[in-house]
């Protein structure tokens, strides 16, 4: 069985992406979640470490005890990326299938408070181990303030959460997200050197480096219009977005709208935008 998504990427709900990485596809397909969120089994034993666990969903379940079947291993230890819902969500039901687990996140009242169970905290250079597999924890805000990408030391590679995706581009939110914070995480991955990379939505990034460096140009690029057509005199998101985006359906304004908007804020941040009004959407945008 395959999840189908509205921009038609398939993924086959368990397979292996490496000696030690398999994934199981957490069934919450989505225009956000794309194929849906990557789940993954870690390490080389009969006990490995589940990174992240989808949102919750009853289809979620069976997958993956197929996959725990499959490979012979049961669950560690829960380890997160962070508190978002389609990786946080599934917590709790997981733990009533499969008995009481650790969890282990970098905590963030905001996204953790609604969960019933009490996480392990850990941060910044956390080591998590499991048999044939060590984690590395790297605090890499921007997409969310408590976002954790983990490097897998024994093959150089990352799993890179929301941060870098096998699909599309990551979101940066109104609430709790950075660009500015995102662009410095970035850089930050680019100096681990991933080889591969192991997002939390779509297929495996088999050139981790290319495809950051790749992350870092789009929004450069971005950047560039958006200075661009302030320079046109263009001082609306709206006018903005109409002039950047008019190759892209109307129905992804509201979407680039966001984006635009957590442009101006990094470059408000940096001091090289003003505004004036509160409201980051509706506020004239100038220049500094
Ligand atoms: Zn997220």
């Amino acid at each position: 069985m395959t999840a189908e998504t509205m921009i038609g990427i398939s993924l086959p709900d368990v397979d292996v992406w490496s000696e030690r990485v398999v994934v199981a596809l957490g069934q919450n397909p989505g225009l956000f979640t794309g194929p849906g969120t990557n789940t993954y089994l870690v390490g080389t034993g009969n006990r490995r470490i589940l990174l992240d666990t989808g949102d919750g969903c009853p289809e979620y379940l069976p997958v993956l005890a197929g996959a725990l079947e499959r490979m012979g291993c049961e669950i560690q230890e829960i380890v997160l990326t962070h508190g978002h819902p389609d990786h946080q969500g599934g917590v709790a039901s997981v733990m009533e299938r499969f008995g009481p687990l650790r969890v282990s996140k970098l905590p963030w009242d905001d996204y953790d408070a609604p969960y019933p169970f009490e996480p392990v905290p850990i941060s910044d250079g956390a080591v998590i181990r499991a048999e044939g597999a060590t984690l590395r924890a790297v605090h890499t805000p921007g997409h969310a303030e408590d976002h954790l990408c983990y490097v897998l030391e024994e093959e150089g590679s990352i799993f890179s959460g929301d941060n870098v995706l096998g699909v599309g581009t990551t979101v940066i939110p109104a609430q709790g997200g950075s660009l500015l914070d995102y662009m410095k995480s970035l850089e930050r991955l680019l100096d681990e050197a991933p080889t591969a990379i192991y997002p939390a939505h779509g297929p495996r990034i088999a050139d981790g480096k290319a495809k950051i460096r790749e992350y870092i140009d789009h929004r450069n690029r971005r950047e560039e219009q958006i200075i661009e057509a302030m320079g046109a005199g263009l001082d609306r998101i709206p006018e903005i977005v109409k002039r950047i985006y008019a190759a892209y359906p109307e129905s992804l304004h509201a979407a680039a709208a966001q984006s635009v908007g957590s442009h101006l804020l990094k470059l408000e941040g940096e001091q090289r935008a003003r505004r004036s009004g509160d409201e980051v959407l509706t506020a004239r945008w100038r220049l500094a």
